[in-house]
Formats: structure tokens, C-alpha cells, sequence
């Protein structure tokens, strides 16, 4: 047994600020956990030869982590992954995805074995799950562990599609309306699967089957989910017919609620001065660009919904999603590669100098790319074009529901915060995640809107219907949906109570599982 040793742990994050930032927290709680004795963690990123550089938020969030002298943080950023010869540009988002997967995981192979003192413990990305036969192979034996920064499903369907590969003919969306099923499960809709799994003639769909099939080499899958949040699922994954490797669930892993180092954002003073639950916030992840369409429809649903507001807002793309969140999550505002200039930050704060709304005027910005009627509702709430407090926001009194495009990350800091989802579901594994929040047999806390396949937009008479449902307070549908989420915010403060929180224990099991050892 490994107990009386000090543990070191590597760990492997995927690029992108919905990956890092759960990493970074997981470091965090290994390190301060009291009953695991890991003393250093070396945190290990990605980055590319590409234009688009890490952002700021994340280099901010970075820094501080090795700045925190109270533990032991290294990061270290692996050599960049090539992506191709040409223009980056020319490449598309999930081929950039598919190389990830296959160049990440050798890269951190060998960091780690040319590591001085060696880690005694690893943890990668479900994602970057490839790593597992490679660190075999170079004969390292520690224990092999993987982090999974979105939910049980997800991984109950990760070991189920090599079997589902075997069996099903042709893509599996063309097979109408029959369900995919995984045994003990939510049956899932052909349109809401993984978005990996949409081609099966394409490189990511080949790397997400060798993902899959690394899956079971690991000793243990710590998933940032809530066993209350997926309890039928666990169980399916406890029965051993999905799987005989442990599963738990550790979550929520978030970010520390940091009240007083974000109030330099006026957002906050200006949320005190509104009602209870009275204020919606709307993000669409940190990476992805609203086209000018969905920001139009979007304003229309805020503005019909008559509800007050908080709107995080990347400049927005020329088409919808050419953003993808995986690669350019967090980066800046000024970086957009349309080369837009985003809006000046003291036009958007809620009370400028002169004491005036915080109204935005076409007049006081250069740019003509953002419809119309985001300038009318501007006086009914705040937009925020750089990185945004969310978890500080969410956690206000004054919200009372938001608007997500259902990243997992955004997630669970809304489950945290007891607060209600309406989701707006675009990439990824964002689809599944919309269905499970909206069923009330499943996890009922949300109002899925109908999103347009090819547009990715939504009708703002939706938007504004739904708004005003969740937010209503003599709403019936509305009225279950709000006491579920404040349950299972009850559920998320005792899972990391360090008395007899179900995440808090499930996370010490990473000492016991040293089955590689
Ligand atoms: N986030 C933030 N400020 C922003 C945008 C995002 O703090 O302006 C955080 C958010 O709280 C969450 C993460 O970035 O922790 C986004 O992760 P998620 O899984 O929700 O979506 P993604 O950005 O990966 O699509």
C-alpha cells in the first residue's frame, strides 16, 4: 500500500478553459484532501502551433496556481502539437480535435517518463484517454486514473460504443427515431449523441473508438458529476455489465466562490441593488461566438421576456460556431479573428462615470456588427464582452435562472448555486446534457429550447416564453423545476462536507485503487 508514502501526481487536461479550470480544482483538493497523502501536483498542458494563443483568463488562472504558496502546483506546458502545414484555418475543428487526442497523449508518455522525480500516480482527461496503453508501454507502473470533466452518461456511453460499433450499420443517426440504448440508462435520441460519434467515416470518430477502447487500462474513472444527479446511471455502472472498472462520482468540482476579488467587476454592485431572483444570466460557454442572428434573437427573447439581465457575450462570429469552444475557450475579446474591436468595457459597466445607465450606443463604438435590438434592451441589464465572474454571478440572489448553451462546467456551478437552467445546447456532449437536465425522470431542472440543427438558433418567442416560465413565481411547471435544482444544491453543499460528503470520501478511494502497483 501506497499509505505511508507522499503521493505526486501528474495530471493531463485537455486545452480549453472548461477543461482546465476542473483540473486545476482537482489539483487543488487532491493536495488538500486529509485523507490523501499527495503532496505535489504537476499539472501538464496543451497548446499548438496555431494563431489563436492562450487567453488571458487562462494565464491569469495559471499563474495564480503557482503563485498559491500554500501548495505544491507545477505546470508545466507540453511542446505544441503540430497541426498541419498550412493555414490553421484550413483546418477543421474536429480534425483539431482527432490530432489532439492522438498527439497529447504521447507527448505527456514521454514528459512523464523523462520526469526526474516520477509521479506516483497519474490522471488524464477521459478524453486524452490514449495515454493509458502508452504509459503501459514504457513500463511505468503506477496507478492510471482519468478525470471525466462532464457526466456519467457520457462515460456509460464511452464503454458502450465499441459494442454499439460492432452492432450498428451506417451512421447512427440514420436510423430515424429509434433510440440508442445503453444498458440500465437514459435511452438517448440519434440527434442528441455525442457529437464525436456524428460521422463514422471521419479521423475523430476513429480516435474516439481508441479513446473508448483505452478506457477500461484505467483503475479508476473519478467523474465530476453528483451521484443525486445520476443515480441510475451509477447504478447501471456499479452492475458490471457496462463495465467492471470503478466508477465515482466526485463532483461538484467548481472553482472557490471569490466575492471579494471580484468585485472589481461593477456587475456584482449592480446585481445588490436588484430583487431577489429577479435577474437572468445568459452564457454561451467561454469560447463560443454568437452569429449576429442568434445575439438578435437572443436580445428579442430578453426583451419580450421583460426580465432584467446579465449576458456574457464573445464578439460575435460571421457563422454560427466557427468559434468551437475546445481551442479558443477564454480567449480575448480582442483577439477575435474577424478582427472586430469588441465593445470599450466602461460603455458596458452599469453606471459609466457620469452617472448615467450603462447603456451602449451604435454611436459609441465603431462597429456595426451587432444587431439593433441588442442596443434597445441595454438598459435593462449588463453585458460582459470580457471573462466573466459566472461562478460569482450565479451564486447572487438576484439570479433566477440561466440561459446555457449546457458546457458541464456551467452546469454544475448552476446546480451549486441552485440555480435553474434554460438550455441552449450547441456542441459536444451538450445535447445529451440538455436532455437529461429537461427530463423530470432523470434530473428535471430545466427548459430545453427547440435549437435549429443547422443554425444552432433558437426563435425569441422561445426564448422569451421560457424566461418568463422558469422565472414566474406562480408558474406550476416552472415552481417543480425551481424546488428540484434548490434540492440538489442541497446535495451539492454536503457531497464535499469533509465529515461524510459522498464526493469528499469517493475521491480518498484514489488510494486504495493503486491496482496498478
Ligand atoms: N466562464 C467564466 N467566465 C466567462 C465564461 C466562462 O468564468 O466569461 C467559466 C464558467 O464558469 C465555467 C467555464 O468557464 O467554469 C466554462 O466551462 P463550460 O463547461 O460551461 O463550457 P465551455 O466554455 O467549455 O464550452
Amino acid at each position: 500500500s501506497h499509505n505511508h508514502h507522499d503521493h505526486h501526481v501528474a495530471l493531463l487536461s485537455s486545452p480549453g478553459m472548461g477543461h482546465i479550470i476542473p483540473f486545476l480544482q482537482l489539483a487543488k483538493r487532491l493536495l488538500t484532501h486529509q485523507k490523501i497523502n499527495i503532496t505535489k501536483a504537476t499539472l501538464f498542458t496543451i497548446s499548438f502551433n496555431s494563431s489563436s494563443s492562450s487567453s488571458k483568463a487562462q494565464k491569469d488562472l495559471l499563474q495564480s496556481a503557482i503563485d498559491d504558496q500554500s501548495l505544491s502546483i507545477d505546470i508545466i506546458h507540453l511542446p505544441p502539437i503540430h497541426i498541419s502545414n498550412h493555414n490553421d484555418d484550413d483546418v477543421t475543428i474536429e480534425t483539431k480535435i482527432a490530432i489532439t487526442m492522438h498527439e497529447a497523449p504521447k507527448l505527456f508518455a514521454t514528459a512523464i517518463s523523462n520526469m526526474e522525480s516520477k509521479p506516483t500516480m497519474i490522471i488524464t482527461d477521459y478524453f486524452l484517454s490514449q495515454a493509458l496503453p502508452l504509459v503501459k508501454k514504457n513500463k511505468m507502473k503506477v496507478p492510471m486514473y482519468l478525470f471525466v470533466p462532464t457526466n456519467a452518461w457520457v462515460v456509460a456511453l464511452g464503454f458502450h460504443t465499441p459494442k454499439l460499433d460492432k452492432e450498428v450499420e451506417g451512421e447512427y443517426h440514420s436510423h430515424g427515431d429509434s433510440p440508442i440504448q445503453i444498458p440500465g440508462c437514459k435511452a438517448m435520441h440519434p440527434s442528441d449523441l455525442f457529437q464525436m460519434m456524428e460521422d463514422r467515416t471521419h479521423r475523430l470518430y476513429r480516435e474516439y473508438l481508441l479513446m473508448c477502447e483505452a478506457l477500461s487500462l484505467a483503475d479508476g474513472i473519478f467523474v465530476n458529476t453528483l451521484e443525486e444527479l445520476e443515480p441510475k446511471t451509477f447504478e447501471a455502472l456499479r452492475s458490471g455489465k457496462i463495465t467492471k472498472v470503478p466508477i465515482y462520482p466526485i463532483g461538484p468540482v467548481i472553482r472557490e466562490i471569490n466575492n471579494k476579488q471580484n468585485r472589481i467587476n461593477d456587475v456584482l454592485d449592480w446585481l445588490d441593488k436588484q430583487e431577489e431572483e429577479s435577474v437572468i444570466y445568459v452564457s454561451l460557454g467561454s469560447g463560443y461566438s454568437m452569429s449576429y442572428e442568434q445575439i438578435k434573437e437572443m436580445a428579442l427573447g430578453l426583451e419580450q421576456s421583460g426580465q432584467k439581465f446579465v449576458w456574457s457575450l464573445r464578439p460575435p462570429s460571421t457563422k454560427a460556431g466557427n468559434n468551437y469552444h475546445y481551442f479558443t475557450a477564454g480567449e480575448d475579446a480582442e483577439t477575435n479573428k474577424n478582427g472586430h474591436s469588441s465593445l470599450q468595457e466602461e460603455n458596458l459597466t452599469p453606471e459609466s462615470k457620469n452617472g448615467e445607465t450603462n447603456s451602449v450606443t451604435k454611436s459609441q463604438q465603431s462597429s456595426d456588427y451587432l444587431p439593433e435590438e441588442f442596443y434597445r434592451i441595454q438598459r435593462n441589464g449588463i453585458v460582459l464582452m470580457d471573462w466573466a465572474p459566472q461562478l460569482e454571478i450565479l451564486s447572487h440572489p438576484s439570479i433566477g435562472g440561466f440561459v446555457s448553451h449546457c458546457g458541464w462546467n456551467s452546469i454544475m456551478e448552476s446546480v451549486s448555486c441552485g440555480v435553474p437552467i434554460i438550455c441552449w445546447p450547441l456542441f459536444a456532449e451538450q445535447m445529451m446534457n440538455a436532455s437529461m437536465l429537461e427530463d423530470e425522470e432523470e434530473v428535471g431542472i430545466a427548459i430545453r429550447l427547440n435549437v435549429s440543427m443547422s443554425t444552432k438558433n433558437v426563435a425569441s418567442e422561445e426564448i422569451g416564453k421560457a424566461i418568463r416560465k422558469i422565472m414566474d413565481k406562480g408558474d406550476t411547471e416552472g415552481f417543480v423545476i425551481r424546488k428540484r435544482v434548490k434540492e440538489l444544491k442541497h446535495f451539492a453543499e454536503k457531497a464535499w462536507s469533509h465529515d461524510h460528503g459522498s464526493s469528499y470520501f469517493a475521491l480518498s478511494r484514489i488510494i486504495d485503487l493503486n491496482g496498478a502497483s
